[in-house]
């Protein structure tokens, strides 16, 4: 097919598919959780002891006592196999960011001839995937590529049902031979334990004796694009790079806000029923928002649930929508910005900590002892955004990221943290020592009075801030739609951890072994908070992010860090302060977190390289001909018309012959550039593909870009913008 006809033929084939009808709908409680192995299930299957032992496991995420893995193996197999499921596969989460699977098969051949189904105790606890083709920052030599997996009890145990049936799957730790993270959840893990002992160790010093198991919850915000599959099928970048290299923005784009609790098309509609339905099963608490502003864009958003399992469940809900689409005609785009001048997606990731006894230890609460204990985590938390924002913007640098932050719709690349102008105003007497809270004449007594309520108000919601207070969490907004949720948590945790350890610490200082009041504690953690604000309240922005202002006085007045690229942020996971920061929590060793350098970068340098590569073979074999076609039906029609005695203006042909050779020039340019390999270092390589080709890459668009608007509609071999956003 030539010029336009794959893309005539793609819209001719959308606008007659059949619907995909929305089932009847099943009743949720017969749909919740069917999928999954829950404690009810094991209560129920497993002897009183046994069960009595897992449940202990789960709730202090301690390892699965092995005397009794037998006989969780057993059950949990009757059960998947009473579901149908013939393998079995141990889920794992490696640094790419993906979810990988080990499959296996229960079935197991006997001396005899016959075959019986196993699923031991061992199998359950431990596999060895080999794995080796998974990036491990050179923690591994590949004569060694063992790594094993281990089942993270605290995650439960599902059935996945596909097309090719049904398996079952266990949430696992993916660990070197040597006993080192290659993964992803396992420092999670370590870091959600990290964050429980230090909370409990400042409430006991605030006075309180009764202390809970403190876990971190997560509630993440997903957006993604829905576009017809026969459009990404006939676009290279698309179905590679997962978003537009080219592509001119629509006449119509979300200046319309129509879109905006717009009527969603059936089809979406058959689409969405069929997601949550599917995640329903899998226990899975989402609910679709129609609240995105570009069009075709959609948000999907589960309640909060415990950080690892939120995480698992995060995973778990990307690639449910990426597979449903498939079956539904759609391509589901989760990159951060699949469409330039349009609207890109996010995932905000809100994030709380607290636990049965003390409650959301960032809820303000309502009586003096809560007010404490909330000032004092807040103000670990401003400690922690300021020694630690560098950390926070790494682990949301990616490729696809840069394309949104420091945009005028993303949080900016400057790391900041938003309270609100009630709570910034006590955050601010504080520092002053003087803290009254509006309600009150004199100087108030953290401890003894109350605070004024705190309002709730939406309107006081700063969308421009990356990481913002809204009531009793925080939300990182800043976090990437197609990034795992993991890095992000494991940053927030280790952070919070390491800054109540400090105020722990000078806490402890002044308080030696006596157990004092609420009314001392108070009078004793004014000073720390105090400390706390004059070195770090420079991080407490509650202002416009997006302005020009903010940068400069971030930067030049704040002493703030602005870090535009990815090639500029993952330097910093070397950075001595964040080394010591994971090594002294535990969470991941400088060999771990080295390794996690080299990976991340190795993975911009390759997703820049496979684009700029898409962008000059696209740019040569797909534009560049279909121009050449304008421009030589163009100056036929202007012989023909001349020899017959019309002038022709030949303006518009001059200009696309001048495009058509600034656009070859820039793709040949940038095809010799991404040759290029010989490097000093990663960090050289890495601001090469930020700045010279990602420039490069730019230039190019520019040319196809404006040729779009040149050229015959009939001649142009990519669906338009308007078509992917619009048609469905
Ligand atoms: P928004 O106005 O941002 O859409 P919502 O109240 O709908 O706010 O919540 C967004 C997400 O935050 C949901 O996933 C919700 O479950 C989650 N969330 C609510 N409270 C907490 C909390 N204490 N900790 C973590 N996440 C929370
Ligand atoms: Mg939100």
């Amino acid at each position: 097919m030539t010029g336009n006809e794959s893309r005539v033929q793609a819209i001719y084939e959308i606008t007659n598919r059949e619907p995909i009808a929305v089932k009847e709908p099943e009743k949720l409680e017969d749909l919740w959780a069917s999928n999954v192995f829950s404690l009810n299930k094991m209560q129920a299957s497993l002897p009183k002891q046994v069960f009595k032992s897992v449940k202990k496991t789960i709730q202090s995420g301690e390892k699965l006592d092995p005397s009794v893995a037998d006989a969780v193996a057993g059950a949990m197999r009757d059960w998947a196999i009473s579901k149908g499921a013939m393998y079995y596969a141990h889920v794992f989460y490696p640094l790419t960011g993906l979810t990988a699977e080990k499959h296996d098969g229960f079935i197991s051949p006997q001396g005899n001839g016959d075959v019986i189904s196993e699923f031991s105790g061992k199998l359950l606890i431990q596999g060895e995937p080999d794995g080796s083709s998974f990036p491990n920052g050179g923690i591994r030599d590949t004569f060694e590529a063992r790594g094993y997996t281990g089942w993270d009890v605290t995650s439960p145990a599902y059935i996945l049902e596909t097309e090719q049936g049904a398996t079952l799957c266990i949430p696992t730790v993916f660990i070197s031979w040597t006993g080192e993270a290659l993964d992803k959840k396992t420092p999670l893990l370590r870091s959600i334990s990290v964050v429980d002992k230090a909370s409990k160790r400042l409430l006991k010093l605030l006075g309180s004796n009764n202390i809970a198991t403190v876990s971190s919850s997560c509630g993440a915000e997903q957006e993604y694009f829905l576009i017809d599959a026969n459009f990404a099928n006939t676009r290279p970048d698309i179905l590679l790079a997962g978003r537009t290299l080219f592509g001119k923005p629509p006449a119509k784009g979300q200046q319309f806000d129509d879109h905006y609790f717009g009527a969603i098309p059936a089809r979406v509609q058959a689409y969405m029923h069929d997601v949550e339905e599917k995640l329903y099963k899998l226990g899975i608490p989402a609910k679709t928002r129609h609240n995105e502003v570009a069009p075709g864009q959609f948000e999907i958003a589960p309640v909060f649930e415990s950080a690892n399992v939120a995480s698992d469940h995060q995973q778990m809900i990307m690639t449910t929508l990426r597979d449903t689409a498939k079956q539904h005609g759609f391509v589901c785009l989760l990159h951060e910005k699949p469409f330039a001048g349009i609207n890109g997606s996010g995932k905000h990731v809100n994030w709380s900590i607290g636990n049965s006894t003390q409650g959301n230890l960032l809820d303000p609460g309502d009586t003096p002892e809560e007010n404490l204990q909330f000032l004092a985590f807040c103000g670990a938390v401003i400690r922690g955004v300021h020694m630690y924002g560098p950390l926070m913007r790494a682990v949301i640098a990616t490729a696809s990221n840069d394309h949104r932050l420091g945009a005028n719709e993303a949080p900016p690349a400057i790391m900041s943290v938003y309270l609100g102008s009630q709570l910034e105003e006590i955050f601010n007497q504080i520092k002053d020592g003087d803290l009254k809270g509006s309600s009150h004449k004199g100087v108030m007594q953290l401890g003894v009075d109350v605070l004024p309520p705190l309002t709730k108000d939406a309107g006081d919601r700063n969308r421009t801030s990356p990481f913002a207070f809204t009531g009793n969490r925080f939300e990182f907004r800043a976090v990437g739609s197609s990034q795992s949720v993991s890095g992000p948590l494991i940053a927030l945790n280790t952070m919070m951890a390491d800054s109540l350890g400090w105020i722990s610490d000078q806490l402890e200082a002044k308080l030696g072994d006596r157990k004092a009041g609420p009314e001392e504690v108070g009078q004793l953690i004014q000073p720390i908070l105090q400390d706390i604000m004059s070195k770090h309240g420079s991080a407490v922005f509650g202002g416009n992010g997006y302005s020009e202002e903010w940068h400069t006085e971030a930067v030049e007045q704040r002493g703030l860090l602005n870090i535009p690229t990815t090639a500029d942020a993952l330097p910093f996971l070397k950075d001595p302060i964040i080394k010591t920061l994971f090594e002294s929590t535990g969470v991941l060793s400088p060999t771990e977190l080295e390794s996690r350098f080299e990976v991340y970068a190795e993975q911009y340098i390759l997703f820049i390289d496979v684009e700029a590569k898409l962008v000059t073979d696209m740019a040569k074999t797909l534009i560049y001909p279909a121009v050449m076609r304008h421009l030589s039906e163009s100056a036929g029609a202007i012989a023909n018309l001349s020899e017959i005695g019309i002038s022709v203006d030949k303006s518009s042909v001059e200009k696309v012959a001048g495009l058509a050779k600034t656009l070859l020039e820039g793709a040949n340019e940038l095809e010799t550039a991404v040759q290029k390999h010989d490097f000093d270092s990663v960090e050289d390589h890495m601001q090469y593909c930020a700045t010279t080709l990602r420039s490069m890459m730019d230039s190019v668009r520019e040319a196809v870009d404006t040729l779009e608007g040149e050229v015959a509609d009939d001649l142009w071999p990519l669906p338009t913008y308007e078509e992917m956003l619009f048609i469905k």
